[in-house]
């Protein structure tokens, strides 16, 4: 029943192609809903992925200085901030590690006994795992058994394991095979085997990687959801001025790869899910609260952002016998402790251009002592090993010759989101940390990498930003919109749902209210699964579910 006769364009509207979108979005076109999911960034194809780093305007998103690529960074005062944007969000990038995270994070933060996580989220772990295709990584390269001999140097060795992935990898086949569609009975689309190329992060070129446009987004295409490319949400706002929503919701969208001519659009829907990533959907609501359109989203949106305390570092290994971006992006792992988990990262052979960004680790306090210290040592070895010095820095051969080490921990901390002006930029908005200053510095970790450098016969790296800007590097920033019992600790409750307003939903990490210590996207898969399965089918639907009822 209609509460208003108004023909709507959709039922609802997903904003955002990612993880949660992309759940969204198959869930909701399952039980008979008419949706649009609009997504900011370019489709994809194996063919139309950059070959290396260098081809910089198809890897990056920029789009006001004409870069359409899907990889963008993001910079703050407490930490630089890697994402995905493109049909199928961050998975275009990702490195398709899907690791459920330990049983005790349902126990931390604002979700602990809204629900019985402990006993409900398996199910939808073994379901998100399912539509993501997770297997055992079977193709462990050199930067993986480097790992091992460092780890049974370093006396972790036991807890060495390779990585669960998102990557079509069946027992016994050739690689670069294709197979009619492997996963979903004849549904899918038809895939191809891995080759072990490293090249996960920068899109895959064989159609391997199992990304949301080859499962969840290209079902939900079949099930009649349309999806909209290049075309950015500039608004939400209620129809018929009900402030709850209960009339529906009207969606404006711009052309986001167009710089005039920017083809403003109004679309208008019964329901609306926010998907947009933990940064997208805290900058969108940002933005709607101060202008009017949802003055009642909570006071506590931006707060408890999360980074998965992580600290990037790693080795180069000039002149190494093997290629060390042989393998999948992150095959391997191990804990060197309870609370810290390292993996084994590598770039394709080609794609350098991450090794301007990396530096001699150093270790010591961060601030001004930090810096003298990695200025000291810089030159130290400089006039002492020039030739041998330069070639550990110079960006050519990274990717062969580097593997990066990523450090998380699942330990409490946060920082905080606010809608402010910068100071180098008085004229809007935008999002601005404040908080704690995220550590950079994990002692533990930089030892192992000390310990990795020296079993592979190289030399110990950091990120640059870490050490000369204190600024640790992220590409697991969750939180912001977190899942709590009232608007008073948190913006959605525990079945997704926007305090405030009505059948309006946000699926995606930022309702995430705890550091995993591992990759995030799995919870994120397996959390939108838990939230799409309390929504009623179109035929039972009333059209006013709400927070609390
Ligand atoms: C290089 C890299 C490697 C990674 N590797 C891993 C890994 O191995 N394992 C793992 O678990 N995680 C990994 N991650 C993190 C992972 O990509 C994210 O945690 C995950 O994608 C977040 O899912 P999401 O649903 O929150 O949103 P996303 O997947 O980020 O999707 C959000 C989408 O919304 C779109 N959007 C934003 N604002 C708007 C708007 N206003 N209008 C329209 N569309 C909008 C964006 O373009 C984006 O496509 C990696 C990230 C990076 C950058
Ligand atoms: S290793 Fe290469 S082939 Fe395998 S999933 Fe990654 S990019 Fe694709």
């Amino acid at each position: 029943m209609e509460p208003h006769n108004h023909q709507f364009d959709f039922d609802f509207i997903v904003i955002g192609s990612g993880f949660g979108g992309s759940v969204s979005a198959l869930r909701l076109a399952e039980k008979g809903y008419r949706v649009a999911v609009i997504e900011m960034g370019r489709r994809w194809t194996p063919e139309s992925f950059p070959r290396t780093s260098w081809s910089i305007h198809r890897w990056f998103w920029r789009p006001k200085l004409g870069l359409h690529g899907f990889f963008n960074m993001r910079f703050f005062r407490h930490a630089t901030i890697f994402h995905g944007c493109a049909v199928g969000g961050g998975s275009i990038t990702y490195a398709a590690t899907l690791l459920a995270p330990p049983e005790k994070v349902w126990e931390i933060s604002s979700w602990t006994g809204l629900a019985d996580w402990k006993a409900e989220m398996p199910s939808h772990y073994q379901t998100a795992s399912r539509m993501l295709g997770v297997t055992r990584n079977t193709i462990l390269g050199p930067a993986d058994r480097l790992l091992q001999k460092t780890g049974e140097t370093a006396g972790s060795g036991n807890t060495f394991y390779s990585t669960r992935v998102g990557i079509f990898q069946p027992t016994g086949e050739p690689a670069n095979k294709t197979f009619a569609d492997p996963f979903f009975g004849g549904e899918g689309p038809s895939r191809t085997t891995c080759t072990g190329c490293g090249g996960c992060m920068m899109g895959c070129r064989y159609g391997a990687k199992n990304t949301l446009d080859l499962n969840y987004l290209y079902l939900a295409e079949k099930h009649g959801a349309e999806i909209f490319p290049e075309t950015k949400v500039v608004d939400v706002k209620p129809l018929h001025a009900a402030s709850n929503g209960n009339c529906g919701y009207e969606v404006c969208t711009v052309k986001s790869t167009a710089l005039i001519r920017r083809a403003p659009r109004a679309l208008t829907c019964r329901g609306v899910v926010f998907s947009a990533s933990s940064l997208g959907t805290m900058e969108l609501l940002f933005r709607l609260r101060e202008k009017g359109s949802l003055p009642a989203i909570s006071a506590r949106l931006g707060k408890h952002v999360r980074t998965n305390s992580e600290s990037i570092i790693g080795a180069r290994i000039p002149a190494c016998a093997d290629d060390l971006s042989q393998g999948i992006a992150i095959g391997s792992g191990i804990y060197i402790d309870e609370h810290t988990h390292i993996e084994a990262v590598r770039y394709p052979s080609g794609s350098d251009t991450m090794g301007f960004l990396t530096t001699f680790l150093t270790d010591g306090r961060p601030g001004a002592g930090r810096i003298g210290l990695w200025l000291k040592n810089s030159m130290w070895l400089l006039l002492r090993h020039p030739f041998k010095t330069l070639r550990v820095i110079r960006p050519w051969g990274w990717a062969r010759e580097a593997t990066i080490l990523l450090c998380m921990q699942a330990l409490e901390g946060h920082i905080e989101m606010q809608w402010q002006r910068p100071w180098f930029w008085p004229f809007s908005k935008t999002l601005v940390s404040r908080g704690d200053k995220v550590p950079t510095y994990i002692p533990r970790a930089n030892e192992f990498a000390k310990i990795f450098a020296q079993v592979a016969g190289g030399t110990a790296m950091s990120m640059l930003p870490e050490i000369v800007f204190d600024i640790p590097g992220t590409a697991h920033c969750i939180g912001g919109c977190v899942i709590a019992d009232s608007p008073q600790r948190g913006v959605v409750d525990y079945h997704h749902r926007v305090f405030g307003y009505r059948n309006m939903y946000i699926c995606d990490g930022s309702v995430l209210a705890a550091n995993l210590g591992v990759n995030p996207s799995l919870t994120i898969t397996a959390l939108a699964e838990r939230a799409m399965s309390f929504i009623p089918t179109a035929m039972e639907t009333a059209w006013n579910d709400a927070a609390g009822s």
